[in-house]
């Protein structure tokens, strides 16, 4: 390598913004890989951070490197590693777990307590480098292109959300028609689903979820009644799945209210502070809600990629690219709230 410096966004002061900085190159490990960024999507997290809102004051030390979204390629490879080859294409696993725990020790590494976060707790893939251990690295297939790599970590979400329950002839709401919500949705459509709504208050939102899933039923809520809209689809009884990406109380209240007897929710949208909830009405409907975090370590990735390979297309969910020079321009689009995914591209600039 020419030089022991690169390119990286990083959260040098305690106020809105994130600076491009000249860091070090990330020293690997002897169970580590080096990887060179190609591509880096930008996710809701990421604006907390930019925004430095309570949540990222608490949380985020100075100086970080942000970004968890990336694909690329390794260019070194620790001494212990051997299943990797410098030249893989890759993305990863931006949950650095342990192996000491209960649930790691069970395989279920996703569960690990103590769990950190590339671009939260530790340095990230903002970066022309990144360092990641060898164990969190997702080779991909040559035919994925980089920036569908850049969003396999929220599609990774959605995945892990929308396949909480089977969905095979299943009736699903999706409430939240943010990128996780839509690519749900995709994904709901693909593992069969039969009726498939998504509810926001956004109209661009929902417009982007029509044009990303094919025979979606769109919803502004603001607008329409989803008592209606189960009468024109036939549902006698409601929704059987509800899929929860919004952290909206009202949207969680209308989604128990929405659902046939025995019904099942996933929860990946996170609800600000304290959140009251009738409780009632989810014993007496004998509901099922099971809370999602993350990507199953390596389960998700796994089916993920095999529907990626077997037709499941999300790329529609991109609407904004940037050269990384531009970062600003991105982090605008994501924050004037008309965004799908906002990826970012590292690679030199070719005149
Ligand atoms: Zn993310």
């Amino acid at each position: 390598m020419t030089s022991n410096m690169m390119k990286a966004l990083a959260k040098t002061k305690p106020k809105e913004g994130l600076w491009m900085v000249n860091a070090p190159l990330p020293e690997i490990g002897s169970e580590d890989v080096l990887i060179r960024v190609h591509k880096t999507g930008i996710c809701g997290t990421d604006i907390h951070i930019w925004d430095w809102d309570e949540w990222a004051s608490n949380t985020v030390p100075l100086g970080l490197i942000t970004g968890h979204e990336f694909s690329g390629e390794i260019v070194e490879i620790g001494r212990k590693v051997t299943e990797l080859k410098v030249g893989q294409y890759c993305s990863g696993e931006g949950h650095l777990v342990g192996t000491e725990s209960r649930q790691s020790r069970a395989g279920k590494f996703h569960l690990d307590p103590g769990t950190r976060g590339i671009g939260v707790n530790e340095q990230g893939a903002f970066a022309n480098y990144l360092k990641l251990p060898a164990f969190n690295v997702i080779p991909l297939p040559e035919n994925i292109p980089q920036e569908i790599g850049a969003i396999l970590d929220p599609l990774g979400n959605a995945v892990h959300t929308a396949l909480s329950f089977d969905l095979l002839g299943e009736d699903v709401l999706i409430t939240g028609a943010g990128p996780i919500g839509i690519m749900a949705a995709a994904v709901a459509r693909y593992a069969g689903a039969r009726h498939i709504v998504i509810t926001d208050v956004n109209p661009a939102r929902l417009k982007l979820a029509e044009h990303v899933v094919p025979s979606v039923r769109s919803v502004d809520i603001t607008q329409e009644d989803l008592h209606d809209v189960t009468h024109e689809l036939g549902l006698r009884e409601g929704f059987d799945i509800g899929l929860e990406m919004s952290g909206n109380q009202k949207a969680f209240d209308q989604m128990v209210d929405m659902l046939v007897m025995g019904g099942k929710i996933a929860l990946l949208g996170i609800p600000p502070g304290l959140s009251p909830v009738r409780w009632s009405n989810i014993v007496f409907k004998a509901i099922t809600i099971k809370g999602v975090y993350g990507r199953e370590m390596f389960e998700t990735w796994y089916k993920m990629i095999a529907m990626l390979e077997n037709g499941l297309d999300v790329s529609r969910v991109i609407t904004h690219r940037f050269h990384v020079d531009d970062f600003k321009e991105g982090f605008e689009a994501m924050k004037s709230g008309q965004s799908g995914k906002v990826v970012l591209d590292w690679q030199e600039r070719h005149a």
